[in-house]
C-alpha cells in the first residue's frame, strides 16, 4: 500500500467518512507528491538536505520528516505576499525534484498519487509535467522517462482500477529554438512527438503549454512544432490567462486564450481567469466547447486574482465547461479538490451542487476514451447514490 494513501477521512470527507466525488484535470506531477511520499524517497536515496531548485541548501529543513516538510511549504505559501514570493515558490521545486532519483521512483510516484486522489474522492485525476524537467534528476532518455510515467498511470488502472491521464508538458519558453534552449531545435516539437508516440486510442495521453510569461509566447508560435502531436489526435491543453491580474487582466489578455483554442485547437484552457474581461472570448471557449480547468487557490496565492473576485462563478453561470484542481498542492495547500472546494466555497457562495456540476463537467472533459467517460459517469451516479 502506499504510504500516504487514504486522505477520505481528512477534511475531504464528509462527517461520515465517506469522500465527495471529485475530477482533477489539472495537476503537476512534482508539485502533488505528497510529504509523506517525499520523505520515502528521501530516505530511500539518502537526501538529507533540501536545496532549492538554484541548489542551495534549506536550513532546519529535514527532506526525510513530513512534519519538516510541511513546516517548509507553509513558509512558502505564507511568503507570498513578499516581494520575493514567487522566486521562492520557484525554487521549492527544488525538493520533490531532487528526490524523483530513478525511472521506477517516477513510476512509483504517478502510481501512489493517483491511488491517493482516488482515496480522497477523486474519480479521475490528470497528471502533468515536463520529462525535460525529470531528466535533470535522472539518468535517462525523455523518451524513457515519458514512458515511466505513463507505466504509473497504467499500472494505477490495471492493478487499482484507478483512473488517471498523463498529460505531457513543455515550458513554452523553452519550446522554441533559441539562445540557451536545450534540446536544440526546442522542447515543444520533441514533446510532441513523445506525446504523439505514447498515445493511444485506448488509452490517450495529454499535451501540455506551460510556462511563465505568456504574452511573449503566444501560441500561434507553436502551431508548426506540435504539429506531430495534433495530427496523432493527442488532446491539448494551455495554460492560459492565469497570468492576468484582477481586475484588468492585462499581463495576460484573452485574446492568448482564443488564439490558443482557434490556433492550436486547444481542448482545455489551464486556469483561463482572464476570460473574465471579455464576454466574446468567453463565447469563443463556450461555442468550440472548450473546457477550463479552474485553480482558484493557485491564482489567489500567487497574487493574480482574490478568491472572492475569481470568476469560476461567472463560468458556471454562464454554461463554460469549468472544473476545479489544486494546481500545486504541496505548495499551495489543499491536496485534493474537495479540500480546494471547501476553501473557496464561502468567499464564491458555491453550494454543494456546484461541486457535482465541476466533477460533471471534469468528466465531460477528461483526456479519456468514450468508454472510459461512460464509466466515470456510472462511477459518478453510483457514489451519490451511495452517499445519500
Ligand atoms: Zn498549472
Amino acid at each position: 500500500m502506499p504510504a500516504d494513501s487514504g486522505t477520505g477521512s481528512g477534511p475531504a470527507g464528509r462527517a461520515d467518512g465517506r469522500a465527495r466525488p471529485t475530477v482533477e484535470l489539472h495537476r503537476h506531477f512534482e508539485a502533488g507528491l505528497r510529504p509523506d511520499t517525499i520523505a520515502r524517497l528521501a530516505q530511500r536515496h539518502g537526501v538529507t538536505e533540501v536545496r532549492t531548485r538554484k541548489g542551495v541548501v534549506v536550513p532546519r529543513a529535514d527532506p526525510q520528516d513530513p512534519a519538516s516538510i510541511r513546516q517548509y511549504y507553509r513558509g512558502i505559501a505564507e511568503g507570498f505576499g513578499r516581494p520575493d514570493g514567487f522566486s521562492r515558490f520557484a525554487d521549492s521545486f527544488g525538493l520533490p525534484l531532487s528526490v524523483l532519483r530513478s525511472i521506477e521512483d517516477l513510476e512509483e510516484a504517478v502510481f501512489d498519487q493517483l491511488v491517493a486522489c482516488a482515496a480522497g474522492g477523486s474519480l479521475h485525476t490528470e497528471l502533468r509535467g515536463s520529462p525535460y524537467t525529470y531528466q535533470e534528476q535522472i539518468a535517462a532518455s525523455v523518451e524513457e522517462i515519458a514512458a515511466a510515467l505513463v507505466r504509473g498511470v497504467d499500472r494505477a488502472w490495471t492493478e487499482r482500477a484507478v483512473s488517471g491521464t498523463f498529460v505531457l508538458a513543455f515550458s513554452r519558453q523553452k519550446g522554441l529554438p533559441g539562445p540557451g534552449v536545450v534540446p536544440e531545435g526546442g522542447q515543444a516539437r520533441r514533446i510532441a512527438e513523445l506525446a504523439a508516440r505514447l498515445h493511444q486510442d485506448d488509452r490517450p495521453v495529454g499535451l501540455d503549454i506551460a510556462g511563465f510569461p505568456e504574452v511573449p509566447y503566444p501560441p500561434s508560435r507553436f502551431a508548426d512544432a506540435i504539429g506531430p502531436a495534433r495530427e496523432a489526435g493527442v488532446p491539448l491543453t494551455v495554460h492560459s490567462g492565469e497570468q492576468g491580474r484582477w481586475p484588468d487582466f492585462a499581463d495576460a489578455p484573452p485574446s492568448l486564450i482564443v488564439e490558443a483554442v482557434e490556433c492550436l485547437g486547444a481542448r482545455r484552457i489551464g486556469h483561463g481567469t482572464s476570460l473574465a474581461a471579455s464576454q466574446t472570448a468567453r463565447d469563443c471557449v463556450r461555442d468550440h466547447g472548450v473546457a477550463v480547468e479552474c485553480c482558484p487557490v493557485s491564482n489567489a496565492l500567487m497574487g493574480f486574482v482574490p478568491v472572492a473576485a475569481h470568476p469560476l462563478p461567472i463560468f458556471l453561470e454562464e454554461g463554460l465547461l469549468v472544473s476545479l484542481s489544486t494546481d500545486d498542492p504541496l505548495m499551495f495547500g489543499p491536496f485534493t479538490v474537495a479540500e480546494a472546494f471547501d476553501a473557496i466555497a464561502g468567499p464564491l457562495r458555491l453550494d454543494s451542487s456546484a461541486l457535482l456540476t465541476l466533477t460533471r463537467n471534469g468528466i465531460e472533459s477528461a483526456f479519456v476514451t468514450d468508454a472510459r467517460r461512460t464509466l466515470l459517469r456510472e462511477r459518478l451516479a453510483n457514489q451519490i447514490r451511495i452517499n445519500h
